[in-house]
């Protein structure tokens, strides 16, 4: 998939980031698919997130492969917004970084 260069509710990087709710998401990558600037990776949850879950989130989580997104690039978010629109988990929401 090409990846969405233009958009007007762009701004600086660093002003907002997403964040990924674990609970939701199930790694599915659309949001590495989406991201113009490579925010996301997809990788194994954390143990500690995983402990931190309900009974519910764990075995969702488990049933997908223990996958979840990452955001090791936030800073360099323009908040877009595709990455909340391609979410099939609406998984994803933008906040003021700081
Ligand atoms: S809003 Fe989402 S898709 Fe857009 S730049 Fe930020 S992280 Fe990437």
């Amino acid at each position: 998939m090409e990846k969405q260069t233009k958009d007007r509710h762009r701004q600086a990087a660093g002003v907002i980031r997403p964040v990924v709710d674990p609970a939701r998401c199930e790694g599915k990558a659309a949001c590495v698919a989406v991201c113009p600037v490579d925010v996301f990776e997809i990788v194994r949850i954390p143990d500690e997130t995983y402990r931190g879950l309900s009974r519910l989130a764990k075995f969702r989580i488990w049933t997908h492969g223990m996958k979840t997104a990452s955001t090791p690039n936030a800073a360099a978010c323009e908040a877009c917004g595709l990455c909340v629109s391609a979410c099939p988990e609406r998984a994803i929401r933008l906040q003021r970084a700081g």
